[in-house]
């Protein structure tokens, strides 16, 4: 009897404090099912629902094979599309399906997709700090642990200094002053530099905190510490600014993490307005549209760079490393680290050694979710503060 996928459901958990979601897709041989990360953490709960009440029932019955035929059914069965909730929720079946595959071929994902290019995949690390001697201390801490890439904020998002000359009557939220902010990350990057020289490879994120001529200009200014990559300088509505970065500042430019769509990403690659594509591939619908995104970039000589923050499950970053494995145009991911309750919870997670994330050999993902454990760490969803950004007079802008 051919094999049918029986059942599908979302598992949210929080291990290290972060809601997760993974989606299980159980299949017609008993003990053999798929794990896929479906996390959209400031909306766990719309995911679910997507999941359980709508792929579900459209699901079960069918042949798990069909992993291209499935992902389109999945995205044009809600008539309207491109939605994060739903791109995740198909994301969270599309990584099952590969991982089913690859348990049922035995193999690795990445054996599936052409074999490994290399060994290990480069990782960065996130080093942050009130003022520039903090920031300092973070960098050499996790230079001392192996790590030779290393993103380098300041204050978080939006940096730090003076508190910003807000009216009367302002509104709450997460106040900053894109003129502090890019005077403060010029400073502690001529500090980092300073001390450091230039042996390790630094980047940073703008986060779309500031205006586009801003950015063109801050893109600039930081010529001179050779970054090994600018990050989300624009929000996903400004592509055309592209050329105008491009055109002022030698700087590599990484974009990509709120993007949804091709729309959204074709012409900055057609025109090599971008050298690294980051998008977070849950957000995209999965494995599948990722693997083809970067094949559309190796054409172009922009490299990968997906986005790894501590909201992708532990799942998401076993397929972010199986992708980073066998694309020739790999260029870095990010990697924030596992705690001990996500490595028990998932059993199977990658490991880092020196700076170099490895995958282990076992077939599909090579990971496992133990769902008892996982209970223990429930989620709730809540009102998010961060993504309250204002500008000094009050106004909201982009997170
Ligand atoms: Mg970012």
């Amino acid at each position: 009897m051919s094999l049918k996928i029986t059942n599908v459901k979302a598992i949210l958990t929080a291990p290290a404090g972060i809601g997760l979601i993974v989606v299980k897709v159980e299949t017609s041989d008993p003990g053999l099912y798929g794990l896929g990360c479906a996390t959209y953490t400031q909306r766990l709960t719309p995911v679910k629902a997507a999941v359980e009440d709508y792929l579900k029932p459209l699901l079960i019955g069918r042949d798990p094979s069909r992993i291209e035929d499935i992902w389109h059914l999945c995205y044009l069965n809600s008539y309207w599309r491109n939605s994060g909730v739903l791109n995740n929720a198909i994301s969270g079946v599309d990584m099952a399906l590969w991982d089913i595959l690859g348990k049922r071929a035995n193999l690795p994902v990445y054996q599936l997709l052409g074999g490994r290019a290399r060994e290990a995949a480069a990782v960065y690390r996130h080093a942050d700090g009130r003022d520039p001697e903090e920031v300092l201390d973070n960098v050499l801490r996790l230079r001392e642990e192996g790590y030779h890439y290393i993103r380098c904020q300041i204050g978080g998002y939006g940096g730090i200094g003076r508190e910003p000359k807000k009216p009367q009557g302002a509104l709450p939220g997460a106040y900053y002053d894109p003129d502090v902010y890019m005077l403060s990350v010029q400073k502690m990057f001529e500090h980092v530099r300073s001390r450091l020289g230039f042996e390790l490879n630094l980047l940073h994120d703008i986060h779309e905190r500031l205006h586009p001529i801003e950015a063109v200009r801050f893109a600039k200014s930081l010529e001179p510490y050779r970054l090994f990559f600018l990050e989300d300088p624009l929000a996903p509505d400004q592509i055309e600014w592209f050329r105008q970065i491009r055109a002022h500042a030698a700087v590599p430019i990484a974009m990509g993490e709120l993007y949804n769509n091709p729309v959204e990403w074709k012409q900055l690659i057609a025109e090599q307005l971008i050298d690294f594509i980051r998008v977070h591939i849950s957000q995209i619908g999965g494995l599948t549209p990722a693997r083809k995104l970067a094949a559309l970039c190796e054409a172009f000589s922009v490299r990968t760079a997906w986005h790894g923050p501590g909201d992708v499950s532990p799942v998401g970053h076993a397929a972010n490393l199986h992708l980073d494995l066998v694309c020739h145009n790999f260029g870095i991911q990010e990697f924030s680290g596992f705690n001990d309750a996500l490595r028990e919870v998932f059993p199977g997670c990658p490991e880092v050694r020196n700076g170099y994330l490895y995958a282990n050999d076992r077939p599909g993902f090579g990971i496992d979710i133990d769902e008892t454990l996982a209970a223990r760490y429930p989620c709730e969803p809540a009102v998010i503060q961060w993504t309250q950004a204002r500008l000094p007079d009050g106004t909201l802008y982009p997170p």
